[in-house]
This record gives structure tokens, C-alpha cells and sequence, in this order.
């Protein structure tokens, strides 16, 4: 009788424990415990130097609904680095990628230029595919802060070298030149190939292949969309889902608007709004797919401010918006934080940009 009861007791344990849950205290993922649905799937959309003001410019200059609107949990991130109150792309990126802080230039190392293991390599070790979608280079700060540890992120040759043996799936972006026009003469077009990637170099494909895929379509960053890029970044976002999904382990993609940051650097407010609403469609080819599948978390969000990007009124006239700049550098602002599907809710509040990560690795953790 006691040994049934036991039996009845622990089946209720294995109910239970099948939607695994995350407790936060002071936005700090702390215990799993309190009811949380879990994810199987995780993209994260970083618009590199997207304050609140960039995300707004989507409500002035873009014909209908932007997309950033159809998410229902928004939150707000602390981005200072390790060694500075305004960070860089690359110690923004690492936060993101590895759940610490470091300092400005690093990519995927820790304050002591120790290699820290990212989301990328933790997760495909264990089963999932993965995938960095970028419309810079795939070796500049934001994607290389994924598979790459370097102690500076002008080391394009050194970060690429991590390429080969990086895990990932699919990888969509430009950065040609340091694989094949190298200063030290190495061909890592035909290491990638006899690592059994099927390596891509003059269009976007419309399937995905069986092989794991190299796809890079500029020398080092991909065209401004002032210059013709086109859908690249919302299609090549639609392709790494298609290869990815049909992992039954689940998938993480990173995909990076990557230019929104150019134009900001630029005070060129054109650029940056451009750019901003590639990216917002790319959100819209993400949100489609959660919502077919059910199992997906998506998290937006940005490394930093860059510009201190304003749309303030032209001085005169409160119905003109004229966008302005105050510096060509990067700001301290909070960033926000959009996320929608299973585990959303823990995105809520003001956290550091730490949180980011550990949010995700509590999600999708063992
Ligand atoms: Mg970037
Ligand atoms: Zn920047």
C-alpha cells in the first residue's frame, strides 16, 4: 500500500517537473520553481545600436504596423561593459552569448582574455542545431562573440580560424576575404569543404541544403540596403528557420541587423532607418514562424544605443519630426528587451544585460 502510494507520489513529480519553470529574484535567474512554460527553440534578434528611439522611428517611417508592436513582454537591459559605462559591440555581444561582463573589444573572452564557453558551443554540444545570420561580416563583434575568443575584434583572420570548427549549422552574412585573401595564404573556403560544409558565394539559395552551410555574399559587410541588399536578411532568416526546425532537439539562431549600428556611427539618419526596417521585417518572418510552431522563444534586442539617435520635433513645428544625433559614438541608454512564446514572462522588468543570457540558458537548459 505505502509502496503504491510512493509510486502515485512520484508520478505526480514527473507531471509536474515536464513543464519546467524558472524562479527570478531581483531579475536574477536565480532556482527553477514557480510555473514557467519552456521553450524548445530560441531566436534571439539583436539590432545592434537600437535604443528606443531607433525602434520608435519604426512607428514614424514605416507604411502600416511595425512588427516590434506584436510582442507582449517588454523589458528593459543595463548595458555598461566591464571596463567602461558605455560598451562596445563586441563585450555587448559577449554578455549575450557567454552571460558575463568584459571589456570593451572582446570577443567571447572574460577581463582576463580567458575563453569563456558561448550559448553557440554550449548548446550544439548538446544536440541543437545552430545558426548566425548577420548583414556585417560573420566575424565582426556581434556574430564572432558567438563561436569566436579573441582578445580584440579587429583579429578578422584569428576569429575566422574558429569558423571550421565552431558547430554551427548555417551561417548567412558577408566576410568573403578572410577566408580566401588571407595574409597568410590559407584557403578556409577548402577547410570549411572538407569539414562538410556546403560553402555559397554568389546568391542567397531558396532551400536549405542537407549539408551544413556556409553562405557569404560580400568580401566583408553585406551592402547597405540603400545599395541594393534587398531581402537578404528577412529571407536568409527564413532559410536558417526551414534548415534549423528540422533538428528534434531544437535550434538556436542569432540573427543581427547589423547596420542599424553603421548608420547610426554615420549620423546618417536615412541609414539607420533603412536599416531599422529590414529589420523589422526580419522580426515579422521570426514571429510568423513562433507562431506556427508553438515552441519557440523570440527575444529582441540590442547590444546598445548608438548616435543618441533622437526624433525630436524640427524646433518650430510640433507635427515635423526631424531626426538628430549627438554623438557618432555609442550611448548609455537602457535598451529594450521584446520577447514572445513560451518563457516570454521572464523578460519583464530592468535587468543587466547579463540577464539576457541566463534568462535563455535557464530556459533552455537541462
Ligand atoms: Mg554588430
Ligand atoms: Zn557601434
Amino acid at each position: 500500500m505505502k509502496f503504491r502510494f510512493l509510486t502515485l507520489l512520484l508520478s505526480f513529480a514527473i507531471i509536474a517537473t515536464s513543464c519546467v519553470s524558472v524562479q527570478v529574484s531581483d531579475n536574477t535567474v536565480t532556482s527553477i520553481s514557480s510555473e514557467v512554460k519552456t521553450p524548445k527553440n530560441i531566436i534571439l534578434l539583436i539590432g545592434d545600436g537600437m535604443g528606443l528611439s531607433q525602434v520608435s522611428a519604426a512607428i514614424y517611417y514605416k507604411d502600416g504596423k511595425p512588427n516590434f508592436e506584436r510582442f507582449s513582454t517588454i523589458g528593459l537591459s543595463k548595458t555598461s561593459s566591464a571596463s567602461e559605462l558605455v560598451t562596445d559591440s563586441a563585450a555587448g555581444a559577449t554578455v549575450f552569448s557567454t552571460g558575463i561582463k568584459t571589456y570593451n573589444g572582446a570577443i567571447g573572452v572574460d577581463k582576463d582574455t580567458i575563453a569563456v564557453p558561448t550559448i553557440v558551443e554550449q548548446l550544439s554540444k548538446r544536440g541543437f542545431a545552430t545558426g548566425i545570420v548577420a548583414t556585417s561580416s560573420i566575424q565582426h563583434a556581434t556574430p564572432a562573440s558567438f563561436y569566436a575568443h579573441v582578445k580584440s575584434r579587429r583579429m578578422y583572420e584569428e576569429i575566422t580560424e574558429f569558423v571550421p570548427n565552431s558547430g554551427v549549422n548555417f551561417f548567412a552574412g558577408g566576410g568573403l576575404k578572410y577566408f580566401n585573401n588571407r595574409k597568410d595564404g590559407k584557403d578556409l573556403l577548402a577547410t570549411m569543404r572538407a569539414k562538410g560544409y556546403e560553402v555559397i558565394t554568389d546568391q542567397l539559395p531558396t532551400t536549405p541544403s542537407e549539408k551544413n552551410e556556409l553562405i557569404l555574399l560580400a568580401e566583408d559587410g553585406m551592402p547597405k540596403m540603400s545599395e541594393g541588399r534587398g531581402d537578404f536578411l528577412p529571407n536568409a532568416t527564413k532559410l536558417a528557420l526551414e534548415k534549423l526546425s528540422k533538428n528534434e532537439k531544437g535550434f538556436f539562431l542569432m540573427v543581427e541587423g547589423s547596420q542599424i549600428d553603421w548608420g547610426g556611427h554615420d549620423n546618417d539618419a536615412d541609414y539607420l532607418i533603412e536599416e531599422l526596417l529590414d529589420f523589422d521585417k526580419t522580426l515579422g518572418v521570426a514571429l510568423d514562424f513562433a507562431k506556427q510552431n508553438g515552441e519557440t522563444l523570440i527575444i529582441v534586442t540590442a547590444d546598445h544605443e548608438t548616435g543618441g539617435f533622437t526624433l525630436a520635433s524640427d524646433g518650430k513645428d510640433y507635427n515635423k519630426i526631424k531626426p538628430t544625433f549627438s554623438t557618432t559614438g555609442h550611448s548609455g541608454t537602457m535598451v529594450p528587451v521584446f520577447a514572445e512564446g513560451p518563457g516570454a514572462s521572464l523578460f519583464n522588468g530592468i535587468y543587466e544585460s547579463i540577464e539576457v543570457y541566463h534568462k535563455m540558458m535557464a530556459l533552455i537548459g537541462e
